[in-house]
């Protein structure tokens, strides 16, 4: 008997498998790898003659292994209570001891017990700017725009006009030429020579070595004796072979051949080129008009501060209070209000059964509301009265029910233009936005020892392929027909014969495949975390290091797991600690290497070990160490040298490593140099040092990626600490940034909130192992760039040591061929993983959009949001490969040309006016958003790491929560009702109306919160209604509200239950914790604040009113 598995996302499959039978399937046989990597795939990769070919499994020994080094006689163990005993800077000081260890291994990080052979070890490139180019051989039509070269004029208005103005869409990278590198080739494409197309079969061998989940610890390298009187301090001389630690690996470093890093996955050169202007901003040009920030807002009449505008159309002075201003909130509607994408559809015929049918689909595209022509000059009331939510792809009814969550997958346009060439003409971008790991409230999941995949293209069975008849299916990729296995005829939902139609693949565009046995070639890796802490004087000055440790006593039984999971723990200031915990010890024994030039483990058996098994150890660790380091002295930081000893602990099983940094690194490898003038960060022509100042933490991250270890940085620091280059060691390992700048205990309160509940979720949040996505796409089309964090392996697959549901990314596409045939095309994102139980999953979303033939159904399919979010990742990109200017200028450049196209090619009559189709009618508001954000400002005060982060942010964040922090949500919050409130779980949340981000929106007698993704703003008006002070504030008075304030008293009031409950809400949408910050008219924080009234002009900004006025001048001309 068999049974559907659909259990929840986090399940131990209790369901089991379809009843397949134990014949092997002909399609089976050829899917020998879903265990790693998806080396089953199609070679779809121009660069394979040049890659040297994979020989097969007989390159993946699972027997050998790197000698550990042995350090028998040196193996110093000293109970930690001693050190608590004699805490501080004694502690670090031990005399060094004895001589080298007699096996040191090599530096390299390559070699591991994983990856024997040199050539079977795939190393991700490391330094070519080519390599991490997704698809090389794509010759890119145009991009003019992005990759202009020419310094933008500094004037605004000839800036816009000088500047050539391609498609967005085609902005593709100039190192697109280069080859990809060998060795990441080997393991992952075919071992045969194959055209670019989607006709090869997959290559036979496996992807990863079968590797035994203890194959790492080599016989004979049996742990040394513990010898507690032994000094512990190591100073090992060069071991008897290896590099020196600071040699790049040599397989892992090619030399660079190519141009400089220029694709959206590389470090782009060093922004010391040519110079660009400064771009439009002509913050020169406004220095006289009053900066509406510097005073307090002003109460009067709507329109008032409108007086130093030019003059006004009488409709864009008419605004009123009570403006609806829908942002991007689509996140308020999880997927627990909108099941229906990923509930198993009832009977009937499936829309697999339709395909035949979408001949006759009516593409009505040009749907009145999308394509109703808006002056933008005089409409100001453009907002509908709710959120703005995705717009719907127009395809049947029955296709559209089960097409993908826009949440989790989202194309910027929702109907593909038939050819590239009319993509050029609407000068739209054209991508997709995946959250591909989103926590999710259903997923169907399926066990099954047959996934039916195409043969051709190994695109997974999906509800948009067509079913010719019951025993064979059309891809709807590579349009290839495919039999369909006997036991897929049997329907274990419905418990029916001969209607594959209706399997759950079929009916659910997320699914969620569990991987059957035969296809692992070895045991999926443990969960395995390991903390690496700085405990440096300023470290523990901050007092993180509490944090963290109590975070993880009160999370520990809730880290992701199972049996297997292992845990390990180095700490470090100018030397590196490793804790040894031993089952069986009494206590944690604390391990100290001072020669950082030459890392190596001490004890490598028992320094990452069974979390179930040493739990009290660790328990017992967490409890010392703050105290064990509370009165050190020592300032310096050797970080690279911590992160060395921590890859090197980690790698021979994969896994995750969380570091924690309090300052710039100063000692060993990867020391850095403060590159910030603080004087010059708001009068500086351009921004510098936004790309890393050392290859060292990028070529790192890709060791750590090539032995499946991800890294994530916790950042906290009041100074400068050189994210844009401490930053790639997550970037390209497929790890996550956190960032608290200005983080102590006592003096920053709010962070510290922050820090605690960030931990608990990063802590305690799903996570997938040795994971890949690949995407895929309708044959025809292409995916040419990359956002996010990750490796990108060969041309559509990327690397994801880690994957975790707050990750975010984002493709550009190209039409490589004409799409003439076609009515509907259809992406695949399919994400293999290894769970925190040790479970090979496989998570596919399959997305289906129409085709479109004319100009006004593109901009009728505009997604404004998704537009904006993946122009925001191009900006970041080319902020760092030509210069913040050029990225600004070119984010103008797309409104300006997209809406100049729509007026000449869709427009019949000539309008006066800013013209914008309905669709369309915020993507000024949200460019010039993005111009005043952050990560792109200038002419502000702006420190070069939270401008650094804020990039990160908008690469890495999910569209939904990017979209808060480029236009920030805004309400008024000190008269909140119950009308209209939304009731979830018996609490009331209230919905206040969003609101113009405008000053003129203030009123002295409100209280307004402001959203701004990270961060929220709660503004009290100097006058503000009492009864909101006292009943929400808990104080008397104005006057009363104390500084600092981030916390709202708990009062038994209705008013501070609602707006407790609101304040509530909004963080429970989003995965990190907002912190929040009451602020007054004398608040420091008002300036942030006021930063993001996106509508007003500033000293050095145009408001939103003259930047309409500005692109008005350049689509007429
Ligand atoms: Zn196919």
């Amino acid at each position: 008997m068999s049974t559907a598995g659909f259990n929840s996302q986090n399940g131990t499959s209790a369901g089991q498998a379809y009843t397949n039978g134990p014949s092997q399937n002909p399609l089976h046989q050829q899917q020998p790898g879903v265990g790693y990597a998806m080396p089953h795939q199609a070679p779809y990769n121009p660069m394979q003659a040049k890659a040297p070919l994979p020989q097969g499994p007989g390159l993946y020994p699972s027997g050998q292994y790197q000698p550990v080094p042995l350090a028998s006689s040196y193996q110093p163990s000293i109970p930690l209570s001693s050190y608590s005993s004699v805490p501080g800077q004694p502690l670090l000081t031990r005399p060094p001891m004895g001589g080298p260890p007699s096996h040191t291994p090599p530096q390299s990080a390559s070699p591991g017990p994983r990856l024997p052979s040199a050539q079977a070890t795939p190393p991700p490139p490391a330094v070519s700017s080519g390599s991490y180019y997704p698809n090389p051989q794509q010759q890119q039509p145009m991009a003019p725009t992005w990759h202009s070269t020419a310094p933008p004029p500094a004037a605004l208005s000839t800036t816009m006009n000088t500047l050539p103005r391609g498609p967005m869409g085609n902005h593709v990278n100039p190192a697109a030429s280069s080859a990809m590198p060998p060795q990441s080739l080997s393991a992952y494409s075919s071992p045969s020579p194959a055209p670019v197309s989607h006709s090869v079969s997959q290559p036979p061998g496996p992807g990863m070595p079968p590797t035994s989940l203890h194959g790492y610890t080599q016989p004979g390298s049996a742990p040394p004796p513990m010898n507690p009187m032994v000094p512990h301090t190591y100073q090992p001389s060069r071991p008897a072979y290896g590099p020196p630690p600071s040699g790049p690996p040599p397989l892992m470093n090619p030399p660079p051949t190519g141009p400089p890093m220029g694709s959206a996955t590389p470090p782009p050169p060093r922004a010391d080129g040519p110079m660009a202007g400064n771009g439009p901003q002509a913050s020169n040009s406004y220095n006289h008009v009053e900066n509406k920030m510097a005073g307090p807002p002003q109460p009067g009449p709507p329109g008032r501060h409108l007086g130093h505008y030019p003059s006004l159309p009488p409709g864009y002075q008419n605004t009123s209070a009570t403006l609806l201003h829908p942002t991007m909130q689509t996140t308020a509607q999880p997927y627990t209000q909108a099941p229906q994408p990923y509930q198993q559809p009832s009977g009937g015929p499936g829309p697999a059964q339709l395909s035949p049918s979408l001949a006759a689909m009516s593409l009505q595209s040009s749907t009145p509301e999308a394509l109703r022509v808006v002056n933008l000059l005089q409409e100001r009331n453009l907002l509908p009265p709710s959120p703005i939510s995705a717009p719907t792809p127009c395809l049947p009814q029955d296709l559209q029910k089960i097409n993908c969550h826009p949440e989790v997958f989202r194309s910027t346009l929702t109907s593909i233009p038939q050819t590239q060439s009319l993509l050029n003409k609407a000068k739209l971008p054209l991508g997709l936005l995946l959250h591909p790991f989103k926590d999710l409230s259903q997923l169907p999941v399926v066990t099954s020892s047959t996934i039916v995949r195409c043969r051709s293209c190994r695109t997974y069975i999906n509800p948009f392929v067509s079913f010719l008849d019951q025993r064979r299916w059309k891809c709807n990729l590579c349009y290839r027909v495919n039999d369909v296995p006997e036991e897929f005829m049997y329907n274990p939902v419905s418990r029916s014969y001969g209607e594959p139609h209706k399997r759950p693949e079929v009916q659910n565009a997320t699914i969620e495949f569990i991987a059957p046995s035969e296809y692992m070639l070895r045991p999926p890796q443990p969960a395995a975390y390991l903390f690496v802490l700085d405990v440096s004087h300023n470290a523990l000055e901050t007092g993180y290091l509490n944090v963290v440790c109590q975070s993880l006593l009160d999370n520990i039984n809730e880290l992701p797991g199972d049996s297997r999971t292992k845990v390990g723990f180095i700490t470090f200031d100018s030397t590196i600690h490793f804790y040894n915990l031993q089952e069986g010890l009494s206590q944690p024994q604390m391990l100290i290497v001072s020669d950082i030039e030459d890392i190596f483990l001490p004890t490598p058996d028992s320094l990452l070990v069974n979390l179930n098994e040493c739990k009290e150890l660790v328990q017992d660790l967490l409890k010392s160490l703050p105290n064990l380091f509370e009165k050190t002295m020592e300032t310096q930081s050797a970080l690279g040298p911590a992160l060395q000893a921590a890859f090197k602990l980690l790698s021979p099983t994969g896994g995750r490593m969380s570091v924690f940094q309090t300052q710039l690194p100063n000692l060993g490898v990867g020391a850095l140099k403060s590159r910030e003038d603080p004087n010059q960060r708001a009068s500086a022509k351009d921004i510098q040092h936004l790309s890393p100042a050392t290859d060292f933490y990028k070529k790192l991250a890709l060791d750590c990626s090539g032995q499946q270890v991800a890294v994530d940085l916790f950042l906290l620091s009041s100074q400068y600490c050189d994210l844009a280059s401490l930053g790639c060691i997550s970037r390209y390992s497929a790890g996550s940034v956190y960032y608290y700048p200005s983080y102590h205990h006592q003096h920053n309160p709010a962070q510290v909130e922050c820090f605690q509940k960030d931990l608990k979720r990063y802590v305690t949040r799903k996570i997938g192992f040795e994971a890949v996505m690949r995407i895929r796409c309708t044959k025809g089309l292409s995916i040419h760039t990359f956002h996010g964090n990750f490796f990108v392996r060969s041309t559509d697959l990327l690397s994801l040591p880690n994957v975790n549901p707050d990750a975010g990314f984002a493709v550009q596409m190209s039409i490589e061929e004409n799409l003439d045939d076609m009515q509907v095309v259809s992406f695949q994102a399919a994400l293999l993983y290894t769970s925190s139980k040790g479970e090979r999953r496989i998570r596919v979303h399959t997305l289906c959009l129409p085709v479109v033939n004319s100009l006004s159904d593109i901009f009728a399919s505009a997604d404004v949001q998704a537009i904006s979010g993946l122009l925001a990742c191009m900006a970041v990109d080319r902020s760092v490969t030509a210069s913040l200017s050029d990225a600004r200028d070119a984010m103008t450049n797309a409104a300006i040309d997209s809406l100049t196209s729509y007026r000449q090619a869709v427009l019949s009559i000539p309008q006066p006016g800013l013209l914008a189709p309905a669709c369309l009618r915020l993507f000024p508001l949200f460019i010039l958003a993005l111009l005043k954000q952050k990560a792109f400002r200038t002419g502000t005060s702006t420190k070069l790491d939270d401008r650094v982060f804020a990039m990160c942010q908008l690469k890495y964040q999910p569209l939904a929560y990017a979209m808060l922090m480029i236009h920030p949500a805004f309400y008024r919050v000190d008269d909140l009702t119950d009308k209209g409130a939304l009731n979830i779980n018996e609490r009331t949340i209230p919905q206040p109306s969003l609101l113009q981000l405008s000053v003129e929106k203030l009123s002295r007698e409100g209280a307004f919160l402001m959203d701004a993704g990270l961060m929220m703003y709660l503004w009290i008006g100097r006058n503000c209604n009492p009864s909101f002070l006292t009943q929400v504030l808990g104080v008397p008075t104005y006057a009363a509200i104390p500084d600092n304030l981030y916390l709202l008293p708990e009062l038994d009031t209705a008013e501070s239950q609602r707006t407790r409950a609101f304040i509530s809400w909004l963080r429970d949408q989003r995965p990190f914790f907002p912190s929040l910050h009451v602020i007054r008219d004398e608040s420091q924080l008002k300036v942030g604040f006021m930063q993001n009234m996106i509508e007003d002009r500033t000293e050095s900004a145009l408001s939103y009113y003259e930047f309409l006025l500005h692109l008005q001048q350049q689509v007429s001309k």
